[in-house]
């Protein structure tokens, strides 16, 4: 891909020249048209692209310069399953869940894709939980379901790999994974249960799924690395303490798809300086920014009047902020 990029860029300028010398050409020479398809030598500047192992096949990383050059090195072994897990038959007769370390000392925890010839489809309520040995953790394509405090308490986890069909996660199953620095929620996801990462205080972003309609019960209370976070646009409601005590969050932005605020949803925000409000909310409870001193600036998406005298919005209000409304500014 690349390599072609590559090409169609050479001949646009060597069309660009044509056309050039084209327009001068009429009362001079046509004769320095083609010099320019020697491309100089030059120090390649690769840019490193990671593919990952997987279950089956080796992981990589290939290099490719722009002008096309390109190799693949660090090659890393596929992923060798975890032994000695404990595991459990699902009701259906046709589906495992791993529901316990077992025997496994692993501190990269493999969970393998199927037991006993039968998909692994779960990880059951606190099968992992408290184990501070385990530095990672890679979760097959075939779970569907992390269930609740599967990995509470697991002091020592940094990187959490989650497949890509996983589509609930349980209520406190991160939390208090204090070192958790690296997880990536795939899309399939549509279900974060409460306080699923409650305390991760090393997590500085995290991309909420689009499918995900809810954030749940103090879902990211504490976590007070947090830089980043987008809520989707999709979700409706932000439930109580859902945000609080993230003491790095600076911006935040509510979608217009939001009608519900639970309280104190973004309470002791310290760092706190900028939000967006919809003009969508039709329940909030109290407190939202309580302690968010540090606000200055509210972006809301509707009138002077609507932000003035609409009493639902009340426990929004914040007086250290102007307030930016689509037909003017209320100032602090
Ligand atoms: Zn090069």
């Amino acid at each position: 891909m690349k390599k072609v990029l590559c090409l169609l860029l050479v001949s646009t300028i060597l069309i660009c020249a044509i056309s050039l010398t084209s327009c001068d050409d009429e009362k001079t020479t046509t004769s320095t048209t083609t010099t320019t398809t020697t491309a100089k030598p030059h120090e390649h500047s690769y840019v490193a692209e990671v593919t990952e192992p997987t279950y089956t096949e080796q992981g990589y990383t290939s290099y490719t310069c722009e002008c096309g050059d390109s190799y693949i090195s660090d090659y890393v072994d596929a992923l060798v399953p975890s032994e000695d897990l404990e595991f459990t038959l699902n009701e259906d007769g046709e589906s495992y869940s791993v529901i316990g370390v077992g025997e496994c000392t692993d501190a990269e925890i493999v969970i393998p894709d199927t037991y006993n010839d039968l998909p692994v489809t779960s990880i059951g309520d606190y099968a992992f939980s408290n184990k501070d040995f385990i530095t990672s953790v890679t979760i097959p394509d075939s779970v569907l379901v992390i269930d609740n405090g599967a990995f509470a308490g697991c002091d020592l986890i940094e990187s959490i790999n989650i497949g890509n069909s996983v589509t609930t996660i349980g209520e406190n199953a991160f939390r208090f994974c204090i070192s958790l620095t690296n997880i990536v929620v795939p899309n399939s996801v549509t279900k974060i249960g409460g306080a699923a990462f409650y305390y991760c205080t090393a997590l500085t972003s995290i991309a909420i799924p689009k499918s995900v309609e809810t954030i749940e019960m103090a879902t990211f209370s504490n976590c007070t690395a947090l830089e980043n976070v987008t809520i989707p646009k999709g979700v409706k409601t932000i439930g109580d303490w859902a945000f609080q005590v993230c003491t790095s969050l600076k911006t935040i932005d509510i979608p217009n798809t939001v009608t519900s605020i639970g309280e104190t949803a973004f309470s002791a925000c310290t760092s706190l300086t900028t939000v967006t409000i919809p003009n969508t909310i039709t329940s909030c409870g109290e407190d939202v920014f309580k302690k968010c001193y540090a606000i200055t600036t509210i972006y809301f998406e509707g009138s002077v009047d609507e932000w003035r005298n609409n009493g639902i919005l009340l426990p929004l209000h914040v007086r250290t902020a102007d307030v930016y409304c689509d037909d003017g500014v209320i100032p602090r």
